[in-house]
């Protein structure tokens, strides 16, 4: 993917997700750019029928950027387990059915690695960026990190599937580490380092 400077004054982030809502503005915070979010438009979200991260994260940065008018970013994220040939995957969201309940969603993945004969607990998060323009111009990227999963859910922080994923290397799931740690090593971080090198370059020494 080619890179693009940003230069404007204003982005919308094409979330409705209020974690995902939080560490963005926090990854952005440096810009001193206004950042405005899907809900300040009345946005309707568009249907996320991409057979990828990086397809899905394009269908929403270039829908609410040609709506608004203003540059869009958004995430398509979630979690991979190698015991369930890499469910849930882009349907993670899906997982936690209508109400969002990640509780349920988190006992449906125990439950079912439970029926594996010698599992791995191999998991991993994937997140991709899309930074879409209004014209359609877009820089697409991808960030990846390892863990296991860990039962039963621990930790009080972060949002969705935190409490059952452990990094590699760490002792903590991602819900027990302080946000400023994951934030730092998280797949939305790596992503999002490679966001910086292409379009935000006045960030990289930040
Ligand atoms: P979508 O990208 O809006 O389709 O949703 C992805 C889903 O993956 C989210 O609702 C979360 O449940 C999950 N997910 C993505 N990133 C994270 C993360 O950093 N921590 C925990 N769950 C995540």
């Amino acid at each position: 993917m080619e890179g693009k400077i940003f230069n404007q004054k204003k982005i919308v982030i094409a979330s409705h997700n209020k974690g995902k809502i939080i560490e963005i503005r926090d990854l952005l915070k440096p810009l001193k750019i206004e950042i405005l979010a899907a809900n300040n438009f009345n946005l309707k979200e568009p249907i996320e029928n991409g057979s990828s991260f990086e397809e899905n994260a394009l269908i929403k940065s270039s829908y609410v950027s040609k709506i608004t008018g203003i540059p869009s970013l958004s995430d398509d994220s979630g979690i991979c387990f190698s015991d369930l040939n890499n469910e849930p995957g882009v349907f993670s969201a899906r997982w936690a059915g209508k109400t969002k309940n990640f509780n349920s969603a988190m006992i449906k993945i125990n439950n079912s690695i439970r029926k594996i004969k010698n599992p791995s607990y191999d998991c991993f998060f994937v997140c991709a960026l899309s930074l879409c323009w209004p014209d359609g111009s877009n820089v697409t990227v991808s960030g990846k990190i390892e863990g296991k999963f860990s039962w039963p859910p621990k930790g009080k922080y972060g949002f969705g599937y935190d409490p059952i994923f452990r990094p590699l290397d760490y002792d903590d799931t991602f819900a027990e580490m302080q946000p400023e740690l994951k934030h730092s090593i998280s797949h939305r971080a790596v992503a999002f380092k490679k966001l910086i090198d292409s379009c935000f370059p006045s960030l990289k020494n930040v």
